[in-house]
């Protein structure tokens, strides 16, 4: 299976709301009303450095979905 076929996913319970990854990666992620990161496209992981934002994210909340 290509890269594309690669699926990203949040833990609203360890997210702490810091933005960042909606920053780094704003095709995917974005933030919600709660303050929590949700997955809006997990899709478009294939057109930015959603990687980076799984090690850059402080709550360590981004995962691969296997
Ligand atoms: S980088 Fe991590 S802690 Fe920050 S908003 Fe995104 S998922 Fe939440």
């Amino acid at each position: 299976m290509a890269d594309e076929a690669k699926k990203i996913t949040v833990d609203p319970e360890k997210c702490i709301g810091c933005g960042l990854c909606a920053s780094t990666c704003p095709d995917v992620f974005a933030m919600g009303d709660d303050g929590k990161s949700y997955v809006k496209s997990s899709e478009a992981c294939a057109n930015c450095n959603c990687q980076a934002s799984i090690d850059d994210c402080p709550a360590h909340a981004i995962s691969w979905v296997e």
